[in-house]
């Protein structure tokens, strides 16, 4: 089983996902975690992609599609994965399509968590307050990474479902109910 976790900045994605992978006994690949771990550790990466994260912009899909597959790669005992935060444009989502089908693999499933606008922004600055991310605590990054989700990620809702692969679920409520929620659409 291989599972995309979707949704706008703050909705979620992550807190859902450590959930996801106890259930299901998958790994989870967050490229927001390896961006902010390769930063820590001032790699190569770490440098390239600060520049980009600290403006709330992507970095870019060579990096980034470069970066997942070495991931990927490197868990081959896996049963599979759960994909959170990427993709982010439909440049990558074909290329991780492509990949997985060259080693013989395929998404089952992009969930995607539904929060409005106004209740994302209130909670990335909660976050912003303990997470020690600069980008949650500018409104102006996080007004623009909600801006570059509108304009490059969200039309992944269409590739997914011209695919019979998109599941929305509703991103509101205690992060209980939301598990509820989710755990239900995988186990369909
Ligand atoms: P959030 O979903 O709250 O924005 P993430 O931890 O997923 O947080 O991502 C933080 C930042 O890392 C993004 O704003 C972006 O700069 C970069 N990033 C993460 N995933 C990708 C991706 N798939 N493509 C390009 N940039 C990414």
């Amino acid at each position: 089983m291989n599972i995309v976790l979707f949704g706008p900045p703050g909705a979620g994605k992550g807190t859902q996902a450590e959930r996801i992978m106890n259930q299901f006994n998958l790994t989870h690949l967050s490229t927001g975690d390896i961006f902010r771990q390769n930063i820590k550790n001032e790699t190569t990466l770490g440098l390239a992609a600060k520049t980009y994260i600290d403006k709330g912009e992507l970095v870019p899909d060579e990096v980034t599609i470069k970066m997942l597959e070495s991931e990927v790669k490197s868990h081959p005992e896996s049963d599979g994965f759960i994909f959170d935060g990427f993709p982010r444009t439909v440049q990558q989502a074909s290329a991780l399509d492509g990949f997985l089908s060259s080693i013989g693999s395929s998404i089952t499933k992009m969930i995607a968590l539904d929060v409005p606008k106004e209740e994302l922004i209130k909670r990335l600055l909660a976050r912003g307050k303990y997470s020690g991310r600069a980008d949650d605590l500018d409104e102006d990054i996080i007004d623009n990474r909600i801006q570059v989700y509108l304009q490059k990620t969200a039309i992944l809702a269409d590739y997914y479902n011209k695919q019979g692969k998109h599941f929305s679920v509703n991103g509101l409520g205690s992060i209980d109910e939301i598990t509820v929620r989710v755990f239900k659409e995988l186990e369909k």
